[in-house]
């Protein structure tokens, strides 16, 4: 017995007047095909937000249309329910229903139109129905913004597996970090600096940069954002292949000595060997407390936040001086994504509660670019 297969209405479009369905069904072969239905022809004139200065000029197809012609014929391929699609003034109708499988497709389309942004947001909720608006505020500044920051902390690497600072499970729960991470205690309590850093250099060992990471990158290179600052010392943004990056807080991928600042290696570092010149104590090219950042990344970082449009700050809990005062540098809008929010009420526009890998999938789902 043949399989029957049901029409399912894969976008529906309302105006004044009507709605337009463009419907779908598999065949036998499970190949979709598509046709257009008309309720009633409904008129432009009378959308509530269609501009009264501007004649809506109908496609050839649509002028041929009267209102007893109701149903199109069939197109096999998605190219021409495309078109079918895009002979209507998009940008003037409301999307009633999108179906979940043609949600990236229909998007496709109304990504290349120009919308007014509470158009767009009803586009993005029928397409995206989990969409939150925080998640559509950040996507539209993102796409409006012409120079755009992001400051990352240590939340931003807790989904690779490298544990944060403050968070229940994070590296200080037991140890206070002005005790470990000091000039203090490498001066004079080596063992225990030396412990500290080489479980963090172990803890690096089989973790790569996770989705969000290669995010940012891809979003550098569609030119979507022009710096990224972070207080991360793993280098996963360059492992991601960022390009523009100020390691505020400098890498624990790299050694030298306290004393004579010549390099050595990891392996000599984990060795707890001596300096091979001065025979000063090894550690790696981290800021400690107590020490001044690292200049040139400081200025870079801080004159592109002056400059920015936007400045999105991930997973970090601004306790540390003076990353700490970067978001508040900048005149453009700033966006904060962090596990907790509460704290930060009044410092930023935007507020999102979430993990960063998982924002960070959201927002893209949204870019075409
Ligand atoms: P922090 O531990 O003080 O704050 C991290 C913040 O991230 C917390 O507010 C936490 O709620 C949030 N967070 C945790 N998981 C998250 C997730 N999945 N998504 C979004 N947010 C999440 O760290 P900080 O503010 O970066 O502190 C600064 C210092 O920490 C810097 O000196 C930095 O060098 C150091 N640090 C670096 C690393 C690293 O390089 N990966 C790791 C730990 C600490």
């Amino acid at each position: 017995m043949m399989k029957e297969f049901q029409w399912k209405t894969i976008l529906k479009l309302s105006g004044e007047g009507g709605s337009i369905t463009f419907l779908g069904k598999k065949n036998e072969r499970e190949h979709w095909i598509y046709k257009r239905n008309i309720n009633e022809i409904f008129s432009l004139e009378e959308m509530d937000d269609h501009p009264p200065n501007v004649e809506y000029q109908p496609s050839k197809t649509i002028k041929k249309l009267k209102p007893t012609v109701r149903k199109s014929n069939e197109a096999t391929h998605w190219d021409s329910a495309r078109k079918m699609i895009e002979e209507y003034p998009l940008e003037y109708l409301k999307p009633v229903h999108v179906h979940p499988e043609f949600a990236e497709k229909v998007w496709d389309i109304i990504s290349t139109k120009k919308l007014p942004k509470h158009r767009l947001k009803l586009w993005v909720k029928a397409c995206f129905p989990t969409t939150t608006n925080e998640i559509f505020e950040l996507f539209y500044a993102l796409t409006k913004s012409k120079h755009t920051v992001v400051l990352t902390g240590a939340g931003m690497s807790v989904e690779s597996g490298i544990p944060d600072f403050r968070s229940p499970s994070g590296w200080w729960k037991n140890i206070d970090p002005l005790t470990v991470a000091t000039v203090e205690a490498l001066e004079e309590n080596y063992d225990l600096f030396y412990e500290f850093y080489s479980v963090r250099i172990n803890t690096l060992k089989g973790c790569e940069p996770h989705e969000g990471y290669r995010i940012l990158a891809k979003w550098e290179r569609s030119d979507l954002i022009h710096e990224v600052a972070t207080q991360n010392v793993d280098g996963f943004h360059f492992k991601a292949l960022s390009n523009h990056v100020d390691e505020l807080h400098g890498s624990i991928l790299t050694y030298r000595c306290h004393q004579c600042e010549n390099e050595a290696s990891r392996d000599q570092f984990l060795n707890k060997e001596s300096c091979n010149f001065c025979n000063g104590k090894l550690r790696p090219n981290v800021v400690l407390f107590g020490e001044a950042l690292l200049e040139k990344a400081w200025n870079n970082a801080l004159n592109h936040i002056q400059q920015a449009d936007l400045v999105i700050v991930i997973g970090t809990s601004l306790q540390v001086y003076p990353v700490s005062q970067l978001p508040k540098m900048t005149n453009g809008k700033t966006v904060y994504i962090n596990k907790e929010v509460s704290e930060f009420q009044s410092l930023f526009d935007v507020k999102i509660e979430g993990s960063a890998r998982d924002t960070l999938i959201a927002v893209d789902q949204l870019i075409r670019s």
